[in-house]
């Protein structure tokens, strides 16, 4: 073991860790509101760490199902992940103090428009479902006393039932169009799922003085309704 070990990271102020996509771009009104302004646009630079006008306030771009890992581990201070995510993770070594309101959806069952999902559950059917959410869906289904087949996907679920890798699938579902494309129809609603602030639980204590004026401003910020 080398005895002078270093630190993990040099920067001594707050990181907080961000996806590209609807959630950079929901998230940018809530840090304006607390006067950080991002030096590069996550989406036109390679750039993972990004600086903000605030010395004090940096931003990590990480994958949007990595986000809690990097919180959870400390390498950020804090996160805005979606619920689906979050649900899927566990939310060990996280604080989770505010619901943003923000990349809201919901999290739905399909299937092909001519499939009788109401009547294959009515007979027992054992049904194979493909999803990214195989914790969350495994409560459902076993909620329900459903006993599924649970098939790991990464992306593109709706693809499935049209090429016969699953009779359903569990999915996020806003304006309905990806469904409507690929000739699904939703059948049941798991519930509803919005990105939520995270929080490190050693930094909350540790950087508390830090976080907390954050915090307020973000919750003043969040759209009501
Ligand atoms: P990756 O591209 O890394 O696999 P991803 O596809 O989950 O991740 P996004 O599509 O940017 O990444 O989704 C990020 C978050 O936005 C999701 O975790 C979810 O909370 C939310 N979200 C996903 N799809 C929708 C949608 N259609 N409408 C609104 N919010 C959504
Ligand atoms: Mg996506």
């Amino acid at each position: 073991m080398p005895t002078d070990v270093q630190p993990r990271s040099a920067f001594r102020g707050i990181t907080i860790a961000l996806s590209k996509g609807r959630i950079f771009q929901d998230t940018r009104p809530l840090l304006a509101a607390a006067g950080i302004e991002p030096q590069a646009d996550p989406e036109q630079s390679r750039e993972l760490i990004i600086g903000t006008n605030r010395p004090d306030v940096r931003l990590v771009i990480v994958r949007a199902s990595d986000v809690p890992t990097y919180v959870q581990y400390g390498a950020a201070d804090l996160g805005v992940a979606g619920l689906d995510v979050l649900l899927e993770h566990g939310g060990d070594g996280l604080y989770q103090p505010l619901d943003l309101r923000i990349a809201r959806c919901r999290m739905m069952v399909a299937v092909p428009s001519g499939f009788d999902y109401a009547a294959a559950i009515g007979r027992g059917a054992r049904l194979r479902v493909a999803t990214k959410y195989i914790r969350t869906a495994s409560e459902h289904f076993a909620a329900k006393g459903m006993h599924v087949d649970l098939i790991k996907l990464y992306g593109s679920m709706e693809l499935a039932p049209l090429t016969g890798l699953g009779d359903a699938i569990v999915d996020l579902v806003s304006s309905g169009g990806t469904l409507r494309a690929n000739n699904l129809v939703a059948v049941e609603h798991i519930r509803d799922i919005s990105s939520r602030l995270i929080v490190n639980v050693a930094a909350w204590k540790l950087q508390r003085s830090h976080i907390a004026p954050l915090l307020e401003i973000f919750q003043q910020a969040v759209q009501p309704g």
